[in-house]
C-alpha cells in the first residue's frame, strides 16, 4: 500500500485551498526551507482541506532535529514530549506542532509488549509516511511546488469516503491503541466509512487501550466528545465496545435504561449543535452527564445510612471519581465541575429563600440548569423545577423576592426525589 515514491498531485490536479493554510505555517515552513531543511505541511489539514473542511490545527513535518528547529526560532520554541519528541513554535497567539519525520529503523525506539512507549528515531519523508495512522493522514504539502505528496494513496481512499489504516492493523493498534479511538473520531467527523474488517479488528484489539496512560485516554475522549458529531461517535464506540473501556460503570448501566440512553444522545447531539454554532463547550458538561447514573445510587445510599446532603455529594462524587480513576485519568478541575453540576442538581429542588441567589449566581448554572432540562425530557416529576428554573431567569429583582419569600411558595417547601 505505501508507495516510496509518492503519488504526486501537481497545483493543476488538486483543489486545494491554499489560501485556506496560515499565514504562520506558511512562515515555518518557508524558515525551514530557507535553512536548508525539508518541510511540508502534514496529516489532518492537508485531509480537512480536501474535503472542503476548516482544520483545527496546521502541523508542520521536517527532516530538521527538534534542536534544529529551536536554534531556527530562537525564543519561540519549545521541545515538548517525551514519547513524542516534537518542537512548539510560537507564532501570535497560536502554538504550531512541528515533528521530526520519524524513521523506520527500530533504533532506540522504546518497545513494551508491542506498544511503542517512545519514538524518537528520525528518519526521511518517506519513512514518516508509514509511520503514520490512516492513509488520508499520510499526505504531505510542499508549499513551494504546491503539490501534495501520497504515500499511502490517501487522496484515492479520500475520494471513496474510506478511512483505512495503514499496515496491518493487529500490529498498529497494538503499536498505539490510541488509534481505535481516532478511527471512530474520524469516522464520525469526517464521516469516512470504516470497513466491516477494520471495525472487527478494532473489536478484537479494544483491551489494548487499558494499557494506555489514563491521562492521554482522557485526553482523546475529549477530543472525541467535543469532535462536532458526538451523536455518531457515541453510538459507534458503543457498538465497537470502546465505550465500556473508557467508562465501564456507565457502560453497563446505560443500556438497561433505554430513556438514559436517549438522553445521552440528546446531550451529545445539543453539544454538536453548540461546536456548528462556535458556542463554548466544555468536557465538564458531558463527563457529568455520562458518570449520573453512577452518582445517584451512590448518593441515595450515603443519604440512606443518616448523612446529609453536602456529605452524601462529596462521598458519592469522590466514589464515582476513584471507580473511573483506573480507566480515565479525570483531571481534578474537571472533577470539581462535575461535583458543582451534580451539587446544583440537588440545589435545584429547594426554590425558595436565600439559597435561590446563590444557585442562580453559580458560575456552574447555565450547564446545570441544561442539564436539568435534558433530565426534565425523561422525568416529568422534574417539570416544576424546569418551570421555575427557566421562568425565574426572565424575572426582575422584585419579582424573584417575591417568589421566594412569598407566603405560599414557603408553604410548598417542595422536596422531590432525584
Ligand atoms: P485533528 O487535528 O483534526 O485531530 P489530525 O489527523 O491532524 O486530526 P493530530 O493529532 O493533530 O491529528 O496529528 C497530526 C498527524 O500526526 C496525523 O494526521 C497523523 O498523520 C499523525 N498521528 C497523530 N497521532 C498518531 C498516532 N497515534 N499514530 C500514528 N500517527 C499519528
Ligand atoms: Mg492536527
Amino acid at each position: 500500500m505505501l508507495n516510496q515514491n509518492p503519488i504526486t498531485y501537481q497545483k493543476s490536479e488538486h483543489r486545494l485551498p491554499v489560501a485556506e493554510i496560515s499565514p504562520a505555517t506558511k512562515k515555518i515552513i518557508s524558515k525551514l526551507v530557507e535553512n536548508g531543511f525539508e518541510a511540508y505541511l502534514v496529516g489532518g489539514a492537508i485531509r480537512d482541506l480536501l474535503l472542503g473542511l476548516h482544520p483545527k490545527d496546521f502541523d508542520i513535518a521536517t527532516d530538521a532535529t527538534p534542536e534544529d528547529i529551536k536554534h531556527i526560532f530562537k525564543g519561540k520554541c519549545r521541545i515538548i514530549g517525551r514519547r513524542f519528541r516534537l518542537a512548539h513554535v510560537y507564532m501570535g497567539n497560536s502554538i504550531y506542532e512541528v515533528a521530526t519525520f520519524r524513521g523506520s529503523d527500530p533504533g532506540d525506539r522504546v518497545m513494551k509488549k508491542g506498544q511503542i512507549i517512545r519514538d524518537n528515531v528520525f528518519g526521511t519523508v518517506d519513512q514518516d509516511a508509514i509511520r503514520r495512522d490512516f492513509t488520508c493522514n499520510a499526505l504531505y504539502f510542499d508549499l513551494q511546488e504546491e503539490t501534495i505528496l501520497d504515500f499511502a494513496a490517501g487522496v484515492h481512499d479520500l475520494k471513496k469516503g474510506e478511512l483505512k489504516l495503514i499496515g496491518n492493523p493487529n500490529q498498529r493498534f497494538i503499536e498505539d491503541p490510541v488509534r481505535m479511538l481516532r478511527a471512530v473520531r474520524f469516522h464520525a467527523k469526517l464521516g469516512l466509512a470504516l470497513s466491516a474488517e477494520l471495525r472487527q479488528q478494532i473489536i478484537n484489539n479494544r483491551l489494548h487501550l487499558t494499557n494506555v496512560p489514563t491521562a492521554r485516554l482522557f485526553d482523546e475522549t475529549v477530543k472525541m466528545f467535543h469532535c462536532g458529531n458526538m451523536e455518531i461517535a457515541y453510538k459507534e464506540l458503543m457498538e465497537l465496545r470502546l465505550f465500556e473501556i473508557l467508562f465501564p460503570v456507565a457502560a453497563k448501566i446505560i443500556p438497561q435504561q433505554q430513556q438514559w440512553h436517549n438522553l445521552l444522545l440528546e446531550a451529545f447531539s445539543n453539544t454538536d449543535h453548540r461546536l456548528q454554532n462556535g458556542l463554548s463547550v466544555t468536557p465538564v458538561f458531558l463527563t457529568a452527564c455520562v458518570l449520573w447514573l453512577e452518582f445517584i445510587p451512590l448518593y441515595h445510599e450515603v443519604l440512606n445510612s443518616g448523612k446529609n446532603s453536602h456529605d452524601a455529594l462529596h462521598e458519592a462524587t469522590t466514589q464515582v471519581m476513584i471507580n473511573q480513576r483506573e480507566f480515565l485519568m479525570i483531571p481534578k478541575a474537571i472533577q470539581n465541575g462535575v461535583r458543582q453540576m451534580w451539587m446544583l442538581q440537588i440545589r435545584f429542588k429547594k426554590m425558595f429563600g436565600k439559597g435561590v441567589y446563590s444557585t442562580l449566581h453559580h458560575p456552574r448554572f447555565r450547564a446545570a440548569y441544561d442539564f436539568l432540562l435534558l433530565r426534565n425530557t425523561i422525568d416529568e416529576k422534574l417539570d416544576q423545577q424546569s418551570d421555575f428554573w427557566t421562568s425565574i431567569q426572565n424575572m426582575s429583582p422584585e419579582g424573584i423576592k417575591s417568589l421566594i419569600f412569598g407566603k405560599k411558595n414557603k408553604r410548598q417547601k417542595i422536596n422531590q426525589e432525584l
